[in-house]
């Protein structure tokens, strides 16, 4: 059966025609959609063209309607039956109590759905900046992004910050201007602001008009006193678009745009206007299109809408435009035009450039192409299902993914066997025989799998490793011990299971108090945790959430350190030589060949990796360590110390470890724990002396504000919070005119002074503000706030 009829059997109710393309003809209603929800389409079905599929992301500050337009999206493909209200926490893909209770998305959902002959993967991102670890991963497995703004706000801060991270992926994207339904609603203002504000990436350029009537003549009863948002008009194929026949927003009519008197007359002037300016633009981009456009001779009539489709198509993938759209989904407007806007212009994973994959053993880098046989696959996310156990979202990048195969975990080096394979429906699952290249599923069973490692068939003996995804440090650290002895055992399993999920929580033990803590991302990320671990029924008590600092050293040092021991009436000696030296460049990974260097999350550099040239006594005599172990030994004592500075027991950052040498004596004598603690010991001694400085996690911080108040909140950030304003508004100080509603001022300020901000922020701007912020890296203190630091963590 043909990939199409399918997919469109699969979700239609039995012996109904498959609805007419829309696009294609005018006045259209679509069938009433009923579904039973066993009724599912699968991705792995083996006939889906990979060209058909789409994995998508919305991505946009909070509250721009992602989940909104999401549960819409579901409704009109067919996988509810009913729309779901964020207001009343009934939504699919907000499924968490906690994301129910706030009303914000937590943890990215994933759904699929066909739309048009397409499967749509579709995948929800969490829009608060505490979450940003989630957003980056999503983004690594998406072939293509939907950015939702909100038509009174415009760009705000945090589409700022994920479009940002959406460039370093390359992902091609589509806008869609929502809210044009609000008071103050601007379709081009908004437009004007992702210009101005968002760089790095195509064009802007609306490929719709919004339909606003002057309350007089609105037929919607849409909006009171004011102006009237009515529909869209298509600027490609100049037919003005309705919602108006149901209130569900199933059915769209199409006709075609028309002058007339008065307002008639204004929306086909401007948008006919709006067109040329596009037809232009595209023209301007895309050869093939300046070849038609010239022959058109300056009658626009001549292009074919086909014509303009491929050249959009063609520029989006290229990342040279953004296609805009308008809407209001909250209203049931627009949506679909979106959704076909994703299958027409966003790209299908073989539009996409090949991921790079590390040959491990040589360091080679290979591209994996989608039509390589051989399995590759990336987990990008955990979740622990009480029922179901760990379930590993993956992303099948070639090859195809069997369920109940036995697998290579190839970033561990550990053999992996997988049971059930399950197509996602946000909190709902479906089982699958298998998942083909270009197609997420979750894999249940698997054991040591953690987010960013890469999956592949257990007799692949390539050692191919796709790039991890980066883990943001933590900056964040919080204490936390079980109520009771008999919970212990409880808190333990607990936290381990949500460590797997969420690779932005590290837990560690304080060797020297012997406490247990947590530390992530954010102060909500922390609080969250909380109440995911009452949940889970663990009786536990927590300290404050506390900044989680850092201490460096600014000289270099050599230290020898002879560990010689009795335990339990058995001797052991070791005795390693190290230097240590602050670390200049952070980027510089390959400053000694052939020893290998490792780094840590907290920019430091241990060269650990040992050959014979530095280890005397070894290969005289039999029976010692092999060169492998004792370099991991090393690596491990290093670490240990740095995890923990002497000042404050805060990690210690920025720092170069090289071993220069290893003194062993017998084989009984100097084993792998002896080795470990000596490197450990000798690294202690060196910080000491070195004596270490405090430093701060300092945040790149962009606040999104009214107009009128940018004057109040950034004189906030530089008197009253050691903030060093960068830009106002996203660019320099040139005087900028604009007439935005919004303005965003960007600083770098100490996280400390971040602390409750979002109540400071509320109360200076009357709940009209918002911020976003990212670590920019670690600043030193000045030596009087370091005394009140180390007086308020020691507590004297
Ligand atoms: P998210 O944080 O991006 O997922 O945003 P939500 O979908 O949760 O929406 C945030 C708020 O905006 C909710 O109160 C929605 O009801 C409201 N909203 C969403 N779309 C629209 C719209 O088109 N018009 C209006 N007026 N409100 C909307
Ligand atoms: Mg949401």
């Amino acid at each position: 059966m043909p990939v199409v009829q399918f997919l469109l059997r699969a979700a239609l109710p039995a012996r109904r025609a498959a609805p007419p393309n829309l696009s294609s003809c005018a006045k259209v209603a679509l069938p009433p959609l009923r579904f039973p929800r066993s009724d599912r389409l699968y991705a792995s079905q083996p006939n889906l063209p990979i060209q058909n599929i789409r994995n998508l992301g919305i991505i946009a500050h909070i509250d721009a309607g992602k989940t909104t337009s999401t549960e819409r999206m579901l409704f009109y493909a067919g996988h509810t039956s009913k729309i779901g209200d964020v207001d009343k926490g009934s939504t699919v893909t907000d499924y968490l109590p906690q994301e129910r209770e706030r009303g914000i998305t937590i943890q990215s959902a994933c759904i699929p759905l066909a739309w048009k002959d397409h499967l749509i993967n579709l995948i929800d991102t969490p829009g608060h900046v505490d979450f940003t670890m989630e957003v980056e991963r999503s983004i690594r497995v998406l072939d293509g992004a939907v950015v939702i703004l909100d038509a009174v706000s415009g760009v705000e801060a945090q589409t700022e910050t994920v479009w940002k991270q959406a460039n370093r992926y390359q992902v091609p994207r589509i806008a869609f201007v929502n809210k044009m339904d609000r008071e103050g609603a601007n379709f081009v203002r908004s437009v004007r602001s992702m210009e101005k504000r968002l760089g790095g990436w195509g064009i802007s350029l609306p490929v719709q008009w919004p339909v606003v009537m002057d309350e007089s003549h609105s037929a919607s009863g849409i909006g009171s006193g004011g102006p009237a948002f009515e529909g869209v008009i298509d600027l490609v194929s100049m037919e003005r678009l309705d919602w108006s026949r149901d209130p569900t927003g199933r059915i769209v009519r199409r006709e075609k745009l028309e002058t007339g008197p008065g307002q008639k007359e204004r929306l086909f002037d401007e948008a006919t206007a709006a067109r040329q300016k596009m037809v232009e633009t595209l023209a301007e981009l895309d050869d093939e299109l300046m070849d038609l456009f010239l022959e058109a001779d300056g009658d626009m009539s001549k292009i074919s809408t086909g014509a303009l489709h491929a050249a959009l198509r063609r520029l989006t993938l290229a990342g040279k435009v953004v296609p805009v759209y308008c809407g209001a989904s909250f209203r049931n407007i627009g949506v679909q035009t979106v959704m076909d806007g994703a299958i027409h212009y966003l790209p299908s994973p073989v539009d996409r450039p090949a991921p790079e994959g590390i040959i491990r053993k040589t360091g080679e880098s290979v591209p994996v192409h989608h039509s390589d046989p051989s399995l590759c696959a990336l987990a990008f996310k955990i979740i622990h299902d009480p029922k179901r156990g760990t379930m590993v979202f993956v992303r099948v990048y070639s090859g195809t993914l069997a369920a109940r195969s036995v697998l290579k975990n190839v970033t561990r080096n550990e053999k992996e066997r997988g049971s059930k394979l399950l197509q996602i429906y946000a909190d709902d699952f479906e089982e699958i025989p298998e998942c083909s290249a270009g197609n997420v599923c979750a894999i249940l069973g698997l054991k040591v799998t953690k987010t960013g490692d890469t999956l592949c068939q257990s007799n692949d003996h390539r050692g191919l490793e796709l790039h991890p995804i980066p883990v943001p440090p933590p900056v964040f650290v919080r204490s936390i011990e079980a109520s009771s002895v008999s919970e212990e055992k409880a808190l333990t399993e607990a936290l381990e299971i949500l460590q797997r999920e969420d690779p932005s929580l590290h837990v560690s033990v304080d060797e020297g108090t012997g406490q247990t803590l947590i530390s992530g991302m954010g102060e909500l990320h922390l609080e969250i945790l909380a109440e995911r671990l009452k949940e889970r029924k663990v009786s536990c008590e927590m300290g404050q959430v506390r900044i989680n600092y850092r201490e460096t050293i600014q000289d270099e040092h050599t230290e020898t350190y002879l560990y010689d021991r009795e335990v339990f009436g058995k001797k052991s000696k070791a005795q390693v030589s190290l230097r240590i030296t602050p670390r200049q460049n952070p980027d510089d990974n390959v400053e000694h060949p052939g020893l290998l260097p490792i780094g840590d999350d907290d920019g430091n550099l241990v060269l650990a990796g040992v050959d014979a040239s530095r280890v005397s006594g070894h290969g005289t005599e039999a029976g010692f360590p092999g060169l492998d172990d004792i370099s991991a030994a090393l690596y491990g004592g290093i670490q240990g110390a740095l995890s923990r500075g002497p000042l404050l027991g805060f990690p210690i950052t920025n720092a170069r470890v090289e071993v220069t040498h290893v003194q062993l004596y017998t084989p009984e004598l100097s084993t792998l724990p002896a080795i470990r603690a000596a490197a450990q010991k000798a690294t202690q001694l060196a910080i000491k002396t070195l004596a270490p400085k405090l430093l701060e996690p300092i945040m790149n911080v962009k606040i999104c504000v009214p107009a009128k108040l940018v004057g109040a909140v950034a004189k906030d950030v530089s008197g009253v919070r050691r903030g060093e304003i960068i830009t106002l508004d996203g660019m320099d100080a040139q005087g900028d005119t604009d007439d935005f509603a919004y303005r965003i001022i960007e600083a770098k300020i100490p996280l400390n002074e971040m602390v409750g901000y979002s109540t400071a922020l509320r109360g200076l701007t009357a709940g009209n503000g918002t911020f976003s912020m990212t670590l920019q890296g670690y600043g030193l203190m000045a030596a009087d706030r370091a005394r009140d630091v180390v007086e308020e963590v020691r507590g004297f």
